[in-house]
């Protein structure tokens, strides 16, 4: 447990079970039913479905809404503040149609609401959500088309809020308006002066892109007084940046925007709602810091600090409290995704034998070496290191120069490999190791080649470095002990996961099993549920993975309750344009040509257009025979 560190960053909702394998907990701490990750995984095989899967477990989004309501409305309690909360989920964060319907389903008790940025968002946010008490949020530029899907949306009974980026658009919306006959719901975005820590650092302070500065609120609000339209003006909203690492950042932010508030009432408008956008971060990496991929606080520290924030702001000021909405996406979602993928072979670091006799060679080469590794002690670490370095590029030299063979480069590296674990386990047990020495062991990792692709299904590794939690899901019985880096199969040297959190092997290997002949060795990516499936991208033409979402019951038995069939090799042809029945057209005809050439029989055409149909049907990733 200690080493993949599952209970850091498992919110209780992860963790492993006396046979060692890795089980999800839905419901939290005081509740037993518990399902193993690798029984799903059987099942799902068994179902036919291939790995890579991505499984949701529908409850943990129930419970993760439950906790952003609950925990406000415990701190509303405890503070005696005066409103209320109402949370909107931004649909930027998981557009997919499933996801948006389990957030409606899960969310119409707590009335949470829907956040939507362009209109093709506007369009799923209306027909998805069915409860009238709870927001929509209209953010991002809007033309005609989308101010007037959002003021038809005001029409029919529900509460949408057009959040104004930029001043023209006022005009826009209330010419709009006035020809819909209804009366719009205004809010006003700020560029707030503060800056938060963290990936997203850009979406606040003066370089910002979004949002009105203080002359451009004035400038709005003037426009709305003319317009004798100040009493549509209900709402502020701000967003400083997603995934906001540390506490005093969310603090300054909303005390920022609370005195902005404040002003907004000051002159006039009826105000109610401040909206405090995302940022409410994600612990992924169970340190609990102000490291980018995690938080230094909790969810009920972030309750606090906003509520506390409005109290001592606009209370003092004898101003009503406003109805608090956030727009936090990525807590939402993020846990209820695990990316389960097989892993395919391994290619290994650990070498040959040493024979008891070495090959003839025309140079000393291989018997230096032999020497270096007998020679390997504590007190000459150093030098052993330097040896070994020097001898493997002399080797890769006599080599270029045609002065050794293949079969001879080989026995020399072998050599160099088992110079440098002997060197690494030598230096585990000395107290100052060189730094040269601490670097071998980044020479010694095994690779593990997994059935996934890194840019379709964990895009923010590549893109910014982030860090997801990685560990086997079962076999926790036993010590791994390959330290491992993991490649996908995308023909792309950035596919890799080489970045781990503190508590691994170290922060550029996972420490991983044996593969074993008869049992495919499964591994989890966990915390996957928030942007990775829509930033995810076609590259090497891997296409979305299958989807699979359970729900666990009270008693610990669960049942699947969606599945979603992951792209085709045609599907994604298609994507990229080709025409699928011309390419089918074409390749008939060639195999006729082969035919009539003699290369192939009749019989060879049939079984490979055959083969070529089945593959067009085929998923993506590697399957089973
Ligand atoms: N609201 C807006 C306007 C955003 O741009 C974003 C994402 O960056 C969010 C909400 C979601 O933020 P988070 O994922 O931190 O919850």
């Amino acid at each position: 447990e200690e080493l993949y560190g599952i209970n850091k960053w498992g919110a209780d909702y992860f963790q492993i079970n006396p046979i060692g394998d890795v089980t999800v907990t839905p419901f939290g701490k005081g509740n037993n039913a518990r399902i193993s990750l690798y029984d799903i995984v059987q099942e799902i095989e068994e179902r036919g479905m291939s790995m890579p899967v991505i499984l949701r477990i529908e409850n943990i989004l129930g419970s993760q809404i439950k906790l952003l309501h609950e925990t406000f409305r415990k701190v509303i309690e405890d503070t005696g503040y005066q409103g209320q909360y109402k949370g909107v989920f931004p649909i930027k964060v998981n557009q997919q149609e499933q996801v948006i319907e389990a957030i409606a389903e899960f969310g119409r008790k707590y009335n949470h609401g829907l956040e939507a940025g362009s209109k093709p968002e506007l369009i799923a946010a209306i027909s998805m959500l069915q409860n009238r008490d709870a927001c929509l949020i209209c953010n991002g530029y809007k033309d005609e088309e989308f101010i007037d899907l959002g003021l038809n949306a005001v029409k029919m009974g529900y509460q949408c809020f057009f959040v104004i980026e930029v001043p023209g658009e006022v005009d826009l919306i209330l010419e709009r308006a006035k020809k819909l006959k209804v009366r719009p719901l205004l809010g006003l975005r700020g560029k707030l002066s503060t800056q938060a820590e963290g990936q997203w650092s850009e979406s606040g302070g003066d370089n910002s892109v979004f949002g009105l500065n203080v002359s451009q609120m004035v400038d709005v609000l003037d426009r709305l007084k003319e317009e004798n339209k100040l009493d549509c003006l209900k709402l502020l909203h701000y967003h400083i940046g997603s995934q906001i690492p540390n506490i005093r950042d969310i603090r300054a932010g909303a005390l920022e925007a609370c005195r902005i508030y404040e002003e907004l009432v000051n002159e006039g408008a009826p105000m109610g709602y401040i909206d405090f956008g995302g940022g409410l971060a994600v612990d992924y990496d169970g340190s609990n810091t102000n490291y980018h991929s995690s938080r230094n606080y909790s969810v009920e520290e972030y309750c606090y600090d906003v509520v506390e924030s409005i109290m001592n702001v606009l209370g003092k000021k004898g101003i009503t409290h406003p109805t608090i909405i956030t727009e936090s996406g990525r807590v939402t979602v993020a846990y209820y995704s695990v990316l389960l993928f097989n892993i395919l072979d391994v290619s290994s670091f650990i070498p040959h034998p040493i024979p008891d006799e070495l090959p003839k060679c025309s140079n000393d080469l291989l018997d230096n070496l032999l020497a270096t590794y007998k020679d390997v002690a504590p007190r000459s670490i150093q030098e052993s290191c330097n040896d070994a370095l020097f001898y493997r590029n002399q080797a890769r030299q006599l080599f270029k120069h045609g002065q050794i063979t293949l079969r001879q480069r080989a026995m020399a590296e072998n050599l160099v490999r088992h110079i440098l674990m002997k060197i690494s386990s030598t230096a585990r047990h000395m107290t100052h190791v060189p730094k040269d020495v601490q670097d071998i062991d980044k020479l010694l990792y095994d690779i593990y080649y997994g059935n996934f692709s890194l840019f379709q299904s964990l895009p923010d590794v590549w893109a910014i470095n982030q860090i997801f939690p990685v560990m086997p899901i079962h076999r926790l019985n036993e010590a791994p002990t390959r330290p491992a880096i993991i490649s996908d199969i995308t023909c792309d040297c950035d596919g890799k996961i080489d970045n781990f959190p503190d508590y691994s092997h170290d922060k550029n290997a996972i420490l991983l099993h044996d593969l074993k002949e008869s049992e495919e060795y499964y591994l989890g990516v966990f915390l996957v549920g928030a942007y990775q499936e829509t930033l995810g991208d076609l590259h090497n033409l891997f296409g979305d993975t299958n989807v699979v979402s359970i729900n666990v019951h009270l008693d610990g038995s669960y049942e699947v309750v969606r599945e979603l069939e992951g792209d085709s090799v045609s599907d994604v042809l298609s994507y990229v344009e080709y025409d699928v029945k011309a390419m089918k057209h074409r390749l008939k005809k060639i195999a006729e040509d082969a035919v009539q050439k003699g290369f192939i029989t009749g019989k060879e055409r049939k079984d490979i257009l055959n083969g070529f149909e089945e593959g067009l049907r085929g998923y993506t990733y590697f399957e089973k025979d």
